[in-house]
């Protein structure tokens, strides 16, 4: 493996017109979640250090928006470039800030580079149609426009790809754009960062801004923002959207999850199990489109929980770095017990905890957050682990009479990220898309992540807003649709 990520612990910095400070004082350890141990220290940047950063990005705005559009995507070439070229050593890094393995890093940052490439398609993306002869001797035009400062807060499950939902999009159609990462695990957004320097946008188009709650509500009081899109738990996107709206910006806020994956009799079952095993264990289960919830239709339950306790005995609990790793640690102490305290609960509920992970030793690694997979069957949809995000490797098992029985289940959440439909029945399947309420699904696969060029869906409680992240929703999100009428009367 690369070398290029040695850590020497050190500040996280800021990156402000085009240069690196430390941001302030006040902040917090960003720790190796298998090691307990501290690796950086970020700064929890100020009012003041937001003000700076926003009239700088406002100042810079007036000349990158004026750039012909062709000009504005060839940093965003080079960047897909510069993240190709370094793509294992920031994995490497985002394993020892995360948790998750090295082959999941590798993952999410190539979801990453897929938004940077479909961004470098801005110019046919921007376009909005023209009608000649709209009206006698007339001509209509929709024009999209850029409107300003943009800023972006984003979570720390996924640091290398979230950012990238929102980043190109923003900077390609002419904003100025300022992100706020998670303090839980910023280096791989300063890393991320070194490289935008590189690929050669002018000072103050794209700035990383650290910090934590003031940070956030300092971005969202600047008059000076035009808009914000987030992305992190439920309660806290609730809190964004109404500040933002309150305080006369766009927003789009996305929320915690509750996903479910229905599995009917005319299914794989095998193929079902090792899908919905990678859906909810992946990274950690810290992920918002984890499937945790299996309704498996009564006929083939007991042979779907047998193979699911199959395949949970299969993962290797370790370090992401090393090789044959399946789950990582989770990201802190305090987000371990949590997930401990949630299987404690489903075994108080009455579900029977048929694959118990929550003993796992991991050698040499005995500091690190880790806790194995934990299978629950007879989950009841009255059960907190039921309806609750866990955000850990913990999958609950229900039955179900049928397709439209388990549609009602899903149905019943709060939340309405993604679900799943195991079948091999294109009827069943047909009814699913009609009826599942739920942004993201997806028909005999486990989980359902939309490529950068369809926009990411959430609904319910997991999304606040109407404009997506990713493709075309963003581009309408970033940019104002002037409507331009024309007529050249004879005089
Ligand atoms: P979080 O809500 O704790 O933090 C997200 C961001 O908000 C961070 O940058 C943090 O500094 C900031 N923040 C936290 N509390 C704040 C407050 N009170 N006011 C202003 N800003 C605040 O989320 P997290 O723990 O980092 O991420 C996990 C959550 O994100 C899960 O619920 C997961 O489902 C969700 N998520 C959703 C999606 C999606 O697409 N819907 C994608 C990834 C993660």
């Amino acid at each position: 493996m690369s070398t290029e990520t040695d850590l020497e612990y050190g500040d996280v910095k800021n990156y402000v017109d085009g240069e690196w400070s430390a941001s302030s004082e006040n902040g917090q350890d960003v720790l190796n979640p298998a090691m307990g141990e501290a690796i950086a220290r970020v700064g929890f940047s100020s009012k003041e250090d937001v003000d700076v950063a926003v009239s700088v990005a406002e100042e810079a705005f007036d000349e990158w928006r004026s750039q012909p559009v062709e000009e504005r995507i060839q940093p965003l070439f080079e960047l897909k470039h510069l993240l190709e070229e370094h793509q294992d050593a920031l994995a490497e890094l985002l394993v020892q800030e995360h948790g998750k393995t090295f082959a999941e890093a590798k993952g999410e940052l190539r979801r990453g580079i897929e938004n940077v490439e479909v961004a470098c398609g801005i110019p046919t993306l921007m376009q909005a149609g023209h009608v000649e002869n709209a009206a006698p001797g007339i001509d209509e035009t929709a024009v999209r426009q850029p409107l300003g400062v943009f800023a972006a807060v984003t979570p720390f499950n996924f640091p290398g790809m979230i950012p990238l939902w929102f980043l190109p999009y923003a900077v390609a159609t002419g904003n100025a754009f300022i992100l706020k990462p998670s303090e839980q695990d910023p280096l791989v957004p300063q890393r991320m960062f070194e490289l935008i320097d590189e690929a050669g946008f002018p000072d103050g188009v794209v700035q990383l801004v650290n910090g934590s709650v003031d940070t956030v509500n300092a971005l969202l009081e600047h008059n000076g923002v035009k808009g914000i899109s987030f992305v992190g738990s439920t309660p806290v996107a609730k809190t964004i959207y109404a500040k933002a709206a309150a305080n006369g910006k766009r927003v789009q806020a996305q929320g915690g999850a509750k996903n479910h994956v229905i599995v009917t009799e005319s299914a794989n079952l095998e193929f079902a199990a090792e899908k919905t095993i990678g859906s909810a264990l992946a990274c950690s289960g810290e992920r918002c489109l984890a499937n945790d919830v299996a309704v498996v239709e009564e006929s083939v339950y007991e042979e779907f929980v047998d193979l699911v306790v199959e395949k949970a005995e299969q993962q290797v609990v370790g370090y992401g770095l090393d090789d044959d790793t399946t789950i990582g640690p989770l990201i802190t102490p305090e987000h371990e017990q949590r997930v401990r305290n949630y299987v404690e609960t489903g075994i108080q509920e009455g579900a029977e905890l048929v694959y118990d992970g929550r003993n796992v030793v991991v050698d040499g690694y005995e500091e690190g957050n880790f806790v194995g997979p934990c299978i629950f069957r007879d989950v009841t949809t009255d059960m907190v682990i039921a309806r609750e995000e866990i955000f850990g490797p913990v999958l609950g098992l229900m039955s179900a009479g049928g397709i439209d029985e388990a549609i009602k289940i899903v149905n019943q959440s709060d939340f309405g990220n993604a679900a799943s439909l195991f079948t091999s029945r294109g009827a069943e399947a047909k009814t699913f898309r009609h009826e599942a309420e739920a942004g993201n699904l997806a028909v005999n696969a486990g989980t359902a992540a939309p490529m950068a060029f369809f926009h990411f869906g959430g609904q319910k409680d997991s999304f606040f807003g109407d404009l997506h992240a990713q493709a075309e929703d963003v581009v309408r999100f970033y940019t104002d649709e002037t409507v331009y009428i024309e007529r050249w009367p004879d005089s």
